[in-house]
């Protein structure tokens, strides 16, 4: 069985690659490299016996991906890909659309074309936006988008519905990751963003070896336990996991509706506050930081609530907030050296 994976030498690509493989998948990775390098395949063979087929390739070129697919017979496709930077989708929005909507658009066209059925979806908590009520499940309302990038993950599930209520045979599943973190743990692949990190544990890290300064904690005041904000953090490999199991609901026809979408969250909040504390004592470091102002866009407060998953993929996190804070750590000392 064949799975092309878009963005499979990214950071939550890469960790699916591995336990797809592990799983007994023969892997197809298709990237650009615009935010990592080609020796992560080196990093996958080491770790799993095996080197995916690899394809530099940008999803906006429709003959690349067409040629692509003429080469190849695809059971599925895993779809990754995309931009993901909150702020820098706000600056450029034009750069979001294109690479997170004609690339969807592109691929979608060619897996129709050429009679593969089925395609799994990286979609996000962001389309939640602020909620009113917690925890999240999947019949939590949509609310508008906060910024491009938000937006690009909304339209890309209605893309999804639209496509697989339109076209038959094609089988879509959207996954809403909440913050997925951590890193595999023989430390050979992992988290690496590329200039100034924009995401908590990125940051948290660098400060932790003395790469940065200082952290700052964006707001004190909201309205949570210790004023700052929640967030739902789930291990990468606990989300590597859940996509071989929604490729395998595919591959057995188990899905109930043409198109299908899940919360993928481990259920529990932690404060900003709480994950440096934790991050430092099982990792024995101190990060320096500081209270600053409230990040624009922000939100307060969300984690999930994982019935629907349980119930049918079978899939819950299974690993703790320490695994996540000294995979991590693993990996981010791997890094410097
Ligand atoms: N955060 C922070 N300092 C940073 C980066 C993030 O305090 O340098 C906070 C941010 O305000 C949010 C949480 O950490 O409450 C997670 O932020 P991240 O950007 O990782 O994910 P997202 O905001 O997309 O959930």
């Amino acid at each position: 069985m064949s799975i092309l994976v878009t963005g499979g030498l990214g950071y939550i690509g890469s960790h699916t690659v591995v336990e797809l493989i592990q799983a007994g998948f023969s892997v197809h990775i298709v990237d650009d490299l615009s935010n990592t390098e080609e020796g992560v395949l080196d990093r996958i063979l080491q770790i799993t016996g095996t080197k995916p087929g690899f394809t530099r390739l940008d999803l906006k070129s429709e003959s690349d991906l067409e040629r692509l697919f003429e080469g190849h017979v695809f059971e599925g496709v895993i779809h990754f890909a995309a931009s993901k930077s909150v702020g820098e989708s706000a600056t450029d929005p034009l750069l979001y659309y294109q690479n997170n909507i004609l690339g969807l658009v592109n691929l979608i066209a060619c897996m129709k074309k050429h009679g593969v059925p089925n395609i799994v979806f990286s979609s996000s908590c962001t389309v939640y936006g602020q909620p009113d009520v917690l925890p999240v499940t999947e019949q939590t309302p949509i609310k508008p988008a906060e910024s491009p990038y938000g937006n690009t993950k909304k339209i890309g599930e209605d893309i999804l519905r639209d496509s697989s209520r339109a076209y038959e045979g094609i089988h879509s599943i959207a996954l809403r990751y909440f913050n997925p973190i951590g890193a595999h743990s023989s430390a050979l692949i992992g988290e690496k963003p590329k200039g100034v990190p924009n995401n908590l544990m990125p940051y948290l890290m660098q400060v932790a070896t003395g790469v940065r300064e200082k952290l700052s904690v964006f707001g004190d005041d909201y309205d949570t336990p210790d004023g700052t904000a929640v967030r739902d953090y789930i291990h990468v490999v606990d989300l590597a996991k859940a996509h071989v199991i929604a490729v395998q609901r595919q591959l057995n026809k188990k899905q109930k509706t043409a198109y299908e979408y899940f919360n993928l969250g481990s259920g529990s909040g932690y404060s900003v506050l709480e994950i440096i504390q934790s991050f430092e004592k099982i990792n024995g470091v101190k990060v320096n930081h500081e209270i600053t102002a409230r990040r624009a866009g922000d939100i307060e407060k969300i984690y999930a609530d994982n019935t629907y998953a349980t119930e049918e993929l079978g899939w819950t996190a299974q690993l703790s907030l320490d695994d996540m804070m000294s995979s991590a750590w693993n990996w981010q000392l791997k890094l410097k050296d």
